[in-house]
């Protein structure tokens, strides 16, 4: 898909985007100038500020374990509100415009709470819409089953995953994601100030920055553009300018003459770690682990384990997951009977990994990566690499020191002269909200 084919553009805006009456115009403001620009437009709103984080304390406060089903109803509510809002400051602006929830707008998902997948969508509604020259809002971060009828949610950060799916179904010539920070960059602009702005980005880049925690763009909305062969456009919306383009690794190579061998450093501070002592260290006990916790719906990352020293025939076995399925872990763990003879969990774990589609034939990047945090007096606690990827779990707490000194280790700052920044000018993150 090229940019042009299509008259038609996805634009998304997050949270901060939308959190007050000042933000939500100022969207509004942006969208009818794409429409009076020429452009058909399809907005997918997420939830004002933190309202889905208010949306979940309350929860919590009535049920420990709240029910899922009923979870998706109270949290589907978050981003309808921005939708209807929103669509009265267009008409105000004398534009037609038309919210619709997820459903309404034929997101359809798995049946699996909280964490759906979208499964097809059915756009003729919102065609319908365009054709009537309306502006559509369609409320992200949900869908419908059809094969339960309810109401599901994507998974926190989802509503990218609903503007790439529409622009996937609708063939949008780009799906424009409106963030707080000005694109996507080389770290987390909020840890380290002098973070570089990447220009562009392979899929495969941002499938493991997102992975590895650089939540500007979802996961599996990134999944989904590669599948799909959707651009991204990840951009301020606080700003003009260009921001990052995510693309096919082709695409994102033409534009440099030597790509650089480390492209990001990214953090994630929301796992927890699960150790198991004393496994029998015997063919198929880690198969029953594990396929009891992704029954369970439980990602397992990173995986250690000791073959038993000293004969005891006793091997420790240690994964982190998010920190939201530890529970969830430990107990499906207990539900295997005495597999281990013990299990701990740590919550206070951090992550830390380069990711860089050059490291692929640069050898000796994960040698300095332990150098550079052996240097800092941070103890690696759990190594795990991909091609384009290496992650060491570490302490919380040293988290910020990680990411600060191998961007600077790796030297990835805005004044690094790069192939596709010749001149070295910075651009210099804008963090805001
Ligand atoms: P939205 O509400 O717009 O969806 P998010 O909070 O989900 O925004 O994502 C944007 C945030 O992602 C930024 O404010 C920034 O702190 C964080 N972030 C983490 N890593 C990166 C990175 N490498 N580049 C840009 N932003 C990043
Ligand atoms: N409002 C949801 C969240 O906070 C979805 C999103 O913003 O993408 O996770
Ligand atoms: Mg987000």
């Amino acid at each position: 898909m090229s940019e042009g084919r299509s008259d038609i553009v996805v634009m998304k805006f997050g949270g901060t985007s939308v959190a007050g009456a000042a933000e939500v115009k100022r969207a509004a403001r942006r969208i009818v100038a794409a429409r009076e620009a020429g452009s058909r437009v399809v907005a997918v709103l997420s939830a004002r500020g933190k309202t889905t984080d208010e949306l979940v304390a309350q929860a919590l406060e009535i049920s420990e374990r709240p029910d899922s089903r009923e979870m998706d109803m109270l949290l589907s509510t978050g981003e309808r509100i921005s939708c209807a809002l929103c669509a009265m400051a267009i008409h105000d602006m004398g534009h037609k415009a038309i919210s619709l929830t997820g459903s309404q707008a034929g997101i359809v998902t798995d049946s699996s709470h909280t964490r759906a997948r979208i499964i097809d969508v059915r756009a003729d509604r919102i065609r319908d819409k365009l054709g009537e020259d309306r502006i559509v809002l369609v409320a992200g971060f949900q869908g419908v089953s059809t094969e339960s009828r309810d109401v599901t949610t994507l998974g926190r950060g989802g509503s990218d995953t609903t503007a790439v799916a529409l622009a996937a179904a609708l063939g949008a010539s780009v799906c424009e994601i409106y963030t707080d920070v000005a694109g996507v960059f080389s770290a987390d602009p909020r840890i380290v100030p002098g973070a570089r702005k990447l220009a562009m980005a392979s899929y495969e880049e941002m499938l493991e920055m997102s992975a590895s925690g650089a939540k500007v763009l979802q996961l599996r909305s990134v999944e989904y553009a590669r599948n799909h062969g959707v651009r991204i456009h990840c951009r301020s919306s606080f700003e003009d300018g260009p921001g990052t383009l995510v693309v096919a690794e082709e695409e994102a190579k033409k534009e440099t003459v030597e790509q650089p061998f480390v492209t990001a450093v990214t953090h994630s501070d929301g796992e927890a770690r699960v150790t198991l002592t004393g496994v029998r260290d015997e063919p198929g006990v880690a198969g029953q682990i594990f396929t009891a916790l992704a029954e369970a719906g439980v990602n397992v990352d990173v995986i250690i384990q000791n073959e038993p020293v000293g004969g005891n025939e006793l091997a420790d076995l240690s994964f982190t997951v998010d920190r939201s399925d530890l529970t969830t872990a430990t107990e499906t763990i207990a539900g295997l009977g005495g597999v281990s003879k013990g299990v701990r969990t740590d919550e206070r774990i951090g992550k830390v990994s380069i990711v860089g589609a050059g490291m692929r034939s640069h050898p000796g990047v994960a040698a300095k990566v332990f150098e550079v945090l052996g240097g800092e007096g941070i103890n690696i606690e759990m190594i795990s690499t991909s091609p384009i990827k290496i992650s060491c779990v570490i302490s919380a707490g040293r988290v910020p020191d990680a990411v600060q000194a191998l961007h600077r280790a790796f030297d990835l700052g805005a004044n690094a002269v790069r192939p596709e920044d010749p001149t070295g000018a910075a651009h210099r993150p804008t963090v805001s909200g």
